[in-house]
């Protein structure tokens, strides 16, 4: 299948990865809305809400409040935005949830240095 985010969970293309499980994967946006932007999609291809499995849909979320645990901590964001675009809102077609880190004082960080900050223990 010609699906950009299949490709990336097949390791066909690079990807900044943040956290993988057996159902899903985690990794930092290409082009961030902020420092820490994040996708979330499962390991199945769902197009969208329409057709992802609802236990897939609620282990994106269980994840969802994980990771932004992890951006308080790590880049200690202020707030956080979790979104997901539909039919002609979206541009992949590959379901994917956002994860849209927001500051009260600008975080303007390289997607490496994100990187580098999120995966150090
Ligand atoms: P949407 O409009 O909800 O479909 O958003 C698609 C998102 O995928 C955008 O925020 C893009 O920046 C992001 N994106 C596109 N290609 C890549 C890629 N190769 N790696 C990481 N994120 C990507």
């Amino acid at each position: 299948m010609n699906c950009l985010f299949c490709r990336i969970i097949n390791n066909e293309i690079p990807s900044k990865k943040i956290y993988e499980d057996d159902k899903i994967l985690v990794f930092l946006d290409i082009n961030p809305k902020a420092s820490g932007h994040m996708l979330i999609i499962p390991k199945t291809h769902y197009t969208n809400i329409e057709d992802i499995d609802l236990d897939v849909l609620k282990h994106i979320n269980d994840i969802s409040k994980k990771i932004y645990q992890l951006l308080k901590d790590k880049l200690h964001i202020d707030g956080i935005t979790i979104c997901q675009n539909n039919g002609i809102s979206q541009e992949i077609k590959h379901f994917h949830m956002h994860l849209i880190p927001n500051y009260i004082n600008n975080n303007s960080l390289s997607l490496e240095e994100v990187y580098k900050v999120l995966t150090r223990e």
